[in-house]
């Protein structure tokens, strides 16, 4: 886990590197972001980042949402179009290759899989939400009989 100020020094190194112009705000971390990877403050050019993806796990992800930030702060502040669909947006985003969604991540999606089943026959994994009814659900590969493995959490 980076905090804010490892963050900032992130920002400002890439906007130097990617933009050549500085990152003269501050960058922030924000726990209530759930959805996005970070978000641009347009009356105080702030930008700010989910905790999510300062963890050491999550960190390659951290330049290309850096960068696509970066690219609402800097053609905001130059007056051109600075929204998604803004053809100024477009170009600058692909030429510095920000990433153009937060990354599909978090929000506990490993944690949902609660029930693992296993075909007794090629022992073919199903991780699975919920629970299956193993009379009437069979391996999709070889027709085999599912047995609950392991009841995870
Ligand atoms: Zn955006
Ligand atoms: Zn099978």
């Amino acid at each position: 886990m980076i905090n804010e100020q490892e963050l900032q020094q992130l920002v400002e190194e890439i906007s130097l590197e990617s933009f050549g112009r500085p990152f003269r705000h501050q960058a922030r971390i924000n726990r209530r972001l759930k959805t996005t990877g970070g978000r641009y403050l347009l009356a105080s050019h702030q930008l700010e980042f989910n905790p999510l993806f300062l963890k050491e796990e999550n960190l390659h992800y951290l330049p290309g949402i850096i960068k696509h930030e970066l690219t609402h702060y800097h053609l905001h502040l130059l007056g051109l179009g600075y929204r998604h669909k803004d053809h100024d947006f477009k170009v600058l985003l692909k030429r510095v290759g920000g990433s153009r969604y937060a990354p599909n991540i978090g929000r506990g999606r490993r944690q949902q899989r609660k029930y693992l089943y296993q075909c007794q026959k090629c022992c073919l994994k199903y991780p699975r939400v919920r629970k299956i009814n193993t009379r009437r659900y069979f391996c999709g590969r070889c027709g085999g009989q599912l047995r609950l493995v392991e009841h995870l959490n």
